[in-house]
């Protein structure tokens, strides 16, 4: 919550337009919503009622978004062909119950196609809490596509005590690609498209994704571009503290950052490293007021430090928090609206653990 009051006041500051569509052309992007419970009685934090669901479909609605397959927007952004303005792809991970129940008909009414992630392992042990594959089986053939969430919904990117890297790769092996393989034996071949449990991925998963054919979706937040790693698709989080109307009509109005290169490059950083520095290289920065560019660690204005002329540094006032965070750095257009770049962080305990 103090991360968007902070990015409220500056927004409010520079009379935010919703215009930001001019500079489409130039920076194309996806915005992908992520989304978890569609209910009024699961825990708050993963969840969106049903009334501010519609209250999101009808505002893509009235607005005059583009929510398109996942496919049609992957087909987009691997081609570089010119994405349509204002084009929104919904996601849900982990396929629960209330999905079915209480977002599928009103994504029927508004004939949005959208995307589940699910865990096979967990909806076959769970039946009351996750969709069946029959149900599954019931949305896809209505317009959503069933995706790879992985076999149990484990930190994958944490290692076992003693786990060899040998045998590390044998169990993401067994998360990934047979839950993928369960996925298609009950549905038919579906898009190799794994979005990683909690958000969390690293460069040694990353690489066996890229290795077995997949790209991998991650939670933290920016537009799906040419500049996204196919392994690390930013997703903007619209459930929770994040389904506010207010600041998700500002994220689905941003734009793209080019960011060629960033470091840390792999969220988790050592426990020690209390406050990380970011670095961000940009291929262009044409249409962007980058003299106004911020960063933002929880409550905290960062000023960038400009390294050289295409590449600046944050390095966060206070100690970031224990577990998953992110970095977003927002920069005006000069057509309106924010370009938007995000860094995922993950700082574990002096055990190597952290909160889910
Ligand atoms: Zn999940």
């Amino acid at each position: 919550m103090k991360l968007i009051t902070g990015l409220l006041a500056l927004i409010a500051l520079s009379s935010f337009t919703v215009d930001a569509m001019a500079s489409n052309d130039y920076y194309p992007g996806v915005h992908i919503l992520q989304y978890h419970h569609v209910s009024d009685s699961t825990p708050a934090v993963t969840s969106i009622t049903p009334e501010q669901f519609e209250q999101h479909l009808k505002y893509l609605k009235d607005n005059n978004f583009n929510v398109v397959d996942i496919e049609q927007a992957a087909t987009w952004v691997d081609e570089g062909a010119s994405i349509p303005a204002k084009t929104v792809v919904i996601t849900f991970d982990d396929g629960y119950d209330n999905v079915f129940e209480n977002a599928h008909p009103i994504l029927t009414e508004y004939n949005y196609p959208y995307a589940v992630f699910v865990n096979p392992d967990l909806l076959e042990a769970h039946p009351s809490a996750y969709m069946s594959w029959q149900e599954l089986k019931t949305i896809d053939a209505e317009g959503a596509t069933i995706v790879n969430h992985g076999q149990t919904h484990a930190h994958l990117i944490r290692r076992k005590d003693n786990e060899s890297e040998a045998q590390w790769q044998a169990r993401m092996k067994q998360d990934v690609v047979s839950a993928q393989q369960a996925i298609d034996t009950q549905l038919g071949e579906q898009p190799k498209y794994f979005a990683y449990p909690y958000g969390e991925y690293s460069p040694a998963l990353e690489k066996l994704l890229k290795d077995w054919g997949f790209k991998g979706f991650a939670q933290h937040s920016g537009a799906w571009s040419q500049w996204s790693p196919t392994t690390a698709i930013p997703r903007f989080p619209a459930s929770g503290r994040y389904a506010n109307l207010e600041t998700l009509a500002v994220k689905l109005n941003s734009l793209p950052m080019p960011v060629t290169h960033y470091t840390p490059a792999d969220p988790l950083v050592s426990h020690s490293e209390t406050r990380p520095t970011v670095t961000v290289e940009l291929s262009k920065k044409e249409g962007m007021n980058t003299n106004a560019l911020r960063c933002f660690a929880g409550s905290d204005v960062l000023e960038p430090h400009w390294d050289s002329e295409m590449q600046f540094s944050v390095t966060p006032k206070n100690d970031i928090p224990m577990g998953r965070s992110r970095i977003n750095c927002t920069a005006p257009s000069t057509s309106g609206g924010y370009h938007w770049f995000s860094v995922a962080l993950i700082r574990p305990d002096s055990q190597g653990n952290w909160p889910d």
